[in-house]
Formats: structure tokens, C-alpha cells, sequence
């Protein structure tokens, strides 16, 4: 393959969508497989939607994914905004002058004019032309105007805008990799906007120069933007520019087949990690929305997707974002969390939801990853950490119903009794005691099985089920294990 160079190009709304993290990720995986460059650009056309924070925001959930590219803007070790690579600006909104002359050739060549039509007469068209039941489309009424009129009424003041003039009776086709073969017809193309009377390009004038002045090969991007690739064909066609390949992705939805939306939850790539995703997790699980490899695979880390992915195994229908399936994959990288990277990660979690706080979470590090990995295999994500370890803090846990019940158990006050003198007899509470303690009560006392398991779980967690008895014993320690049968006695 010719060298491959392919681009994200977010607006910056202020997030990165979760399907806007899937598209650069195929974006980058399509770049490493070829052996080729990924490009970061930023499309910041509409002034009326700018965020403060919004660029470096959206960098910095890139960087978290594990998403790296080759040009671009970046942020710095300082947060500053700045860009790297020879076929920048990479940020719209600083090249405006290349639009200007690219727009100014267009008009020359008859392939664009300008239009002078104000609001109140296109609300009166779009009105009348939905009344009469027809799509709303601009009449054509400024093509009329010559070059010459247009110039003079320009340099007395007039406010204008530019249109593409949309040839008439022409088939518009392009080839996608991911939807085939596409053909549109030009009269049902408006005579699309392309500089906007405030000097700023729109986005479908400013994304065919980019593409083409940046060298990109392939587009790649969400689904939503087919309805206006048959514009842009025309434009490669106006500028004698030959047209990369079009790669259109099936949009992510949710279980309802819809949009996934804010007001259910979780979108933004920031959301994700506040749950507790861990990026390994969320980019694994986000490739197989709309992807999966011929083996039906699963688990991934990023280099083995880079060799394996290819647009030709993306659906065209639209992928389900499914949190179960997510929390299974993400479950599957909360289990390979090193004591270190898990005690680093969780701290967060564990300090909002008050269990300790930093001192203690500082001063008690061995205890905590100990506590961390014997309950590492129940939680599917750092979130969840918190209610899995609250045993261990909980001085005096509520029982419930059931819980009571076996506590009232004939055997009880033998077993605790047990219990209380065996762990006092014990001088060193290691490891080794805490896995024979079971044992030799058993032993001791001839109650066996639940009866032995059971009230002793609930005496020391309150709940039936968690981590190992000889995990728990180990990680309460003496002290903690009298004081807590003391509480039943
Ligand atoms: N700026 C567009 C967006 O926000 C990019 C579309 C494209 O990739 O061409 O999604």
C-alpha cells in the first residue's frame, strides 16, 4: 500500500465521545499496521461553539487511551497547547488564509460564487419549500449575479457568503471500504455553503483542503458524515485533486439502537475513567464495537489490534455499546494490575468514598495492596474497589435477615468461643496461622463445613460471601479478629 496517512479531526466541543475514541483508534490502528503516520487535526471552524479547555481536554483523553500520533496538536509536560509536524497549522481556526485563496480559485473558475441572500430570505424559501412538502435547498437565486456585480456590491460593504455551485444532472460516486459503492445525484445536493460571512470556512470547505494539502489517504470517520461526502467528491473534482479512500464507521449505539446519549450516562472518554475504567480495558472493548477479527478474539492489547485490524471486517451495521460485555473485558485487565499500579490507580476511588485518607493510605501501603489483590478478581473496575474492601473498615457492619438467622445456629457460641482463645494463644499471627486456623478449629471443635465457614464470615465481614477466610484472617490480624467475635460474644 502507498504510505498510508490518515487523520482524526474532532471539533472540540469541550469532550471526546466514546465513538470519537473508537474512530481515532481505528484511525491508528489502520496508520501502525501500514506503517503509517496518524495526524491529530483540530476543526475549530465554528467559532460559535468554542470551549475554553475544550483542545487539551480531548488531547488529554487521547493520551490516557494510549492513543499516540505522529503530527499534530499536543499539549506539553507544562499543559500548553502547541503542534508538531511540517504540514501544519494543524488547528483550523490558523488557516484561514489558506482557505481565502483556495475559495478566491474556486470563484475564479466557476466553480463557486458568491451569494448575498440574507437570513430573512432563506427562512422565507426554507419555509415556503417545506410548506409545498420539498426538501429545503438554496433556489440558486445569487448564481445569477456576475462576478463583476458581485465584486463591487462585496467592496461597497455587503455582507456575503460563498456557495459551491453544484453542477446539474451529475452523478456523485466514491467508494467506500466500509458501505461500497456510493452514487449521488447532484440535484439532490444543495449549493452548499463554504465561507461563511463572518471569513470562516465551513467545515466541508476547510476538511477537502486540509485532507488534500496534509496528504491523507484515507478519511475515516463516523457514519454521520456520508450524507455529505458526495459535496466534497465534487470539490476534489472542482480543485483537479485526486480523492482519498472514504472509510465510513457504523455509528456506536445503545441497547435501544440509538445515539449513546449524555442523559443516560456515561459518554465521554472523562466519564469512563471517573467509572473506573482502565484505558487497556475501554480501547480492548471499544475495537470490538463494530470490529472483530476473523479468530472472534477478544482480548487484545493495542499492538496485537495494530497487526490484526483491518476495515474489511468492520460491520456497516451500527454496534451496540454493551457495559456488561465492557465490564467483562475491562475485568479481565483489572486482574493483570500489578500490587503497585493497582494501589496507584484505586487511591482516588478509595479517598472519595472516605474509607481512609491519605495519611493512612500512605503509612499503610503493604496492608492495602494485600487487601487490594485478594478482592482484585471480584471487581470489574476501580470503582468498585471501595464497596468490595468496606469490610475491612466497617467497625460494626449491619446484618442482614439471613445473616442473623445463621448467627442464631446451635454451634455458634462453641465456635466463636473456639475462635477468640485460639487467636489469643497465638504470639505470631502469620501467614501460616491464619491458613491453618480454620483447621485446627475444626479440629477442635467438630464443627465442620458451613457451620464452621459460615458464622465465621459473617462474624469478622458481615456478609456470606468475598475473599478467602485465610486472606481475611491474615489481613485483620489478631487485634482486629478478637475485636470483631468480641461483638458477638
Ligand atoms: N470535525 C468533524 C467532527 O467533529 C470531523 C469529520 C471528519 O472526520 O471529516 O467529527
Amino acid at each position: 500500500m502507498e504510505n498510508v496517512r490518515v487523520r482524526f479531526a474532532p471539533s472540540p466541543t469541550g469532550y471526546l465521545h466514546i465513538g470519537g475514541l473508537r474512530t481515532a483508534l481505528y484511525n491508528y490502528l489502520f496508520a501502525k499496521k501500514h506503517g503509517g503516520q496518524f495526524i491529530l487535526r483540530i476543526e475549530d471552524t465554528d467559532q460559535t461553539r468554542f470551549v475554553e479547555g475544550a483542545i487539551e481536554n480531548l488531547i488529554n483523553s487521547l493520551h490516557w487511551a494510549g492513543i499516540d500520533y505522529d503530527e499534530g496538536v499536543i499539549v506539553d509536560d507544562k499543559g500548553h497547547v502547541s503542534q508538531k509536524g511540517d504540514r501544519g497549522p494543524y488547528i483550523q481556526s490558523q488557516r484561514l488564509d489558506i482557505y481565502k485563496k483556495y475559495v478566491d480559485e474556486l470563484i475564479e473558475n466557476g466553480y463557486a460564487y458568491y451569494c448575498f441572500c440574507n437570513k430573512e430570505r432563506l427562512d422565507d424559501l426554507r419555509e415556503m419549500q417545506r410548506a409545498e412538502g420539498k426538501i429545503p435547498k438554496y433556489d440558486g437565486l445569487c448564481r445569477g449575479v456576475s462576478l463583476e456585480d458581485a465584486k463591487k456590491r462585496i467592496a461597497a460593504g455587503e455582507e456575503y457568503v460563498v456557495r459551491l455551485k453544484m453542477p446539474k444532472n451529475k452523478n456523485l460516486e466514491f467508494d467506500d471500504l466500509v458501505r461500497g459503492h456510493i452514487s449521488i445525484n447532484s440535484d439532490d445536493v444543495d449549493d452548499q455553503v463554504l465561507l461563511k460571512s463572518d471569513g470562516y470556512p465551513t467545515y466541508h470547505l476547510a476538511v477537502v483542503v486540509d485532507d488534500h494539502l496534509m496528504g491523507i489517504t484515507h478519511i475515516v470517520r463516523g457514519e454521520e458524515w456520508i450524507s455529505s461526502t458526495p459535496k466534497h467528491v465534487y470539490l476534489y473534482e472542482a480543485f483537479g485533486w485526486e480523492k482519498p479512500t472514504f472509510v465510513h464507521l457504523p455509528t456506536v449505539l445503545n441497547d435501544q439502537r440509538k445515539k449513546l446519549s449524555k442523559r443516560e450516562g456515561d459518554v465521554s472518554v472523562e466519564d469512563f475513567k471517573k467509572s473506573g475504567y482502565l484505558p487497556q480495558g475501554l480501547v480492548n472493548y471499544l475495537a470490538l464495537v463494530g470490529w472483530s477479527p476473523a479468530d472472534n478474539r477478544e482480548i487484545f492489547s493495542l499492538k496485537e489490534m495494530e497487526e490484526v485490524f483491518d476495515f474489511d471486517r468492520v460491520s456497516n451495521a451500527g454496534g451496540i455499546f454493551d457495559r456488561n460485555k465492557l465490564d467483562w473485558v475491562n475485568a479481565h485487565y483489572m486482574k493483570e494490575l500489578s500490587g503497585d499500579e493497582i494501589y496507584d490507580l484505586a487511591k482516588p476511588y478509595i479517598l472519595e468514598a472516605g474509607l481512609m485518607d491519605e495519611d493512612y493510605y500512605k503509612n499503610h501501603k503493604d496492608w492495602i495492596i494485600f487487601l487490594f489483590q485478594i478482592i482484585q478478581d471480584s471487581v470489574s473496575n476501580l470503582k468498585e474497589i471501595p464497596a468490595a474492601i468496606s469490610f475491612a473498615f466497617e467497625d460494626a457492619p449491619d446484618l442482614g435477615e439471613e445473616e442473623k438467622e445463621i448467627l442464631k445456629g446451635e454451634t455458634v457460641p462453641k465456635l466463636l468461643q473456639a475462635l477468640e482463645d485460639k487467636v489469643s494463644s497465638i504470639e505470631d499471627f502469620t501467614f501460616e496461622e491464619a491458613k491453618g486456623l480454620m483447621k485446627a478449629i475444626q479440629k477442635e471443635t467438630g464443627i465442620k463445613g458451613k457451620n464452621l465457614y459460615m458464622p465465621t464470615r459473617i462474624v469478622l465481614t458481615g456478609v456470606q460471601h468475598g475473599p478467602e477466610l485465610a486472606n481475611i484472617l491474615y489481613l485483620f490480624g489478631k487485634d482486629k479478629i478478637l475485636q470483631r467475635i468480641a461483638r458477638f460474644k
